[in-house]
C-alpha cells in the first residue's frame, strides 16, 4: 500500500476525516465530491483502508491482518459497489446487496464500510433502496458515496450525507506533483483543464501527439495548404473523442488573445505562438460562428455521418475566416 495516505492537494480533507475517525465523530454518510481528474476515489479508498487498518499510522500500515485482507479485495467489512461491466448504471440488486452488507455486524471491531463509486448513475429504485439505510443507518456503519456529478443525486440523498468537496488545486501545487510524474506538465495542466490526475492520464498513449497533429491540419487549412474536406475526413477516422474540446480550446484562446485577455491562462500554452499567429490574421467575425458550430459537433454522436459532414462545414468555414474560399 502507498505510503503516502493522499495526494498533496487533499490535505486538507485527510486531516478532517482522520481528525472526525479518531474523536469518534465520523457521520455515517461521506458524500465525496468535485469534477473527474482529482483523485476522489482513491481517496475514498485509502481513508477506507485506513479505518479498517489495525495499526493506522499516518496511512494503512499495509502489512496487518486487516490491511491483508484488503489488499486481497475480501475484508469482511468492506464493500465496494460500482457500475457493472454490461451496464451504464448502478442496479437495485446490487444496493440490496449493500444494504444486506451493512446491516451485517462487524468481523473486525472496526467500521461496516460501503464505497459507492459514482452513485448519481442509481436510477429512482435503487436510490430509494440506499435511501432506507440513510435514513437509519446501522451503528458503525460507514457509506462513502463518490461522485464527480452530485447535482444528478436526488435531493433526499444528498441531504443525508456529510459533503467533502474537492476543488480544483492551486496550479502550482499541481504542476509542482504533476512535472514529478509526466513531460509537458504545463500543458497537460491545462488540457485537463487543472485537474493533476486527468492530466496524468492524459500523458499515457498518445493523445498529445495527436493532438498536435490536429492542429497542424487546422492551422494548415488557415494557410490554405490543406483542403477542409481532406482535413474532415482525416479528423473523422483517425480523432479520438476529445477533437471537439480541442478545437472549442483553440477557438477560445484565439479569442482571448484578440481581446488581449492577460488574466486567464491559454488553455494551449505550448502552441501559443501558432495561436498568435492565426489571431492575426483570422476575420475575428467569424469566430463565434465557428464556436457555436464546433458546440454542434460535439453533440453529435461520434463517428457519424453527420459529424463528419460537420466537421467539413467547420473547416470550410474556418479557411473562409482566413479569405480562401472555397
Ligand atoms: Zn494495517
Amino acid at each position: 500500500m502507498n505510503a503516502q495516505p493522499h495526494y498533496p492537494w487533499q490535505e486538507a480533507h485527510w486531516a478532517y476525516c482522520e481528525q472526525r475517525a479518531r474523536t469518534g465523530t465520523l457521520p455515517h454518510a461521506l458524500l465525496i465530491r468535485g469534477q473527474r481528474g482529482l483523485g476522489k476515489l482513491d481517496f475514498a479508498h485509502r481513508f477506507a483502508a485506513w479505518l479498517l487498518c489495525d495499526r493506522p499510522g499516518e496511512a494503512a500500515c499495509g502489512s496487518c491482518h486487516g490491511c491483508r485482507m484488503f489488499l486481497a479485495g475480501n475484508h469482511p467489512d468492506y464493500l465496494e459497489t460500482a457500475i457493472e461491466e454490461d451496464s451504464h448504471q448502478i442496479k437495485i440488486e446490487q444496493i440490496r446487496a449493500l444494504n444486506y452488507f451493512i446491516g451485517l455486524s462487524r468481523h473486525c471491531g472496526h467500521h461496516k464500510i460501503a464505497l459507492i463509486a459514482d452513485p448519481h448513475t442509481m436510477n429512482r429504485n435503487a436510490a430509494n433502496s440506499l435511501l432506507k439505510t440513510l435514513e437509519e443507518p446501522p451503528p458503525f456503519s460507514l457509506l462513502l458515496l463518490v461522485s464527480s456529478r452530485p447535482a444528478l443525486l436526488p435531493a433526499t440523498i444528498v441531504s443525508r450525507c456529510q459533503h467533502i468537496t474537492f476543488s480544483i488545486p492551486p496550479t502550482d501545487a499541481a504542476l509542482t506533483w504533476l512535472k514529478r510524474q509526466a513531460p509537458d506538465a504545463d500543458t497537460l495542466l491545462a488540457l485537463a483543464r487543472g485537474a493533476p490526475l486527468a492530466a496524468l492520464e492524459l500523458s499515457h498513449g498518445h493523445l498529445l501527439e495527436t493532438r498536435r497533429k490536429a492542429f497542424r491540419d487546422f492551422a494548415r487549412v488557415a494557410a490554405a495548404l490543406e483542403s477542409p474536406i481532406i482535413a474532415a475526413e482525416r479528423w473523422h477516422q483517425h480523432m479520438p473523442d476529445p477533437l471537439t474540446g480541442w478545437l472549442l480550446s483553440w477557438l477560445t484562446d484565439i479569442a482571448k488573445l484578440r481581446s488581449n485577455d492577460t488574466f486567464n491562462r491559454l488553455n494551449n500554452p505550448d502552441i501559443d505562438q501558432d495561436l498568435r499567429v492565426l489571431t492575426e490574421r483570422i476575420d475575428f467575425g467569424c469566430l463565434f460562428a465557428l464556436y457555436d458550430k464546433a458546440l454542434q459537433v460535439r453533440r453529435l454522436q461520434q463517428g457519424s455521418l453527420n459529424q463528419q459532414l460537420m466537421l467539413e462545414e467547420i473547416l470550410y468555414a474556418w479557411a473562409g475566416a482566413f479569405g480562401n474560399s472555397r
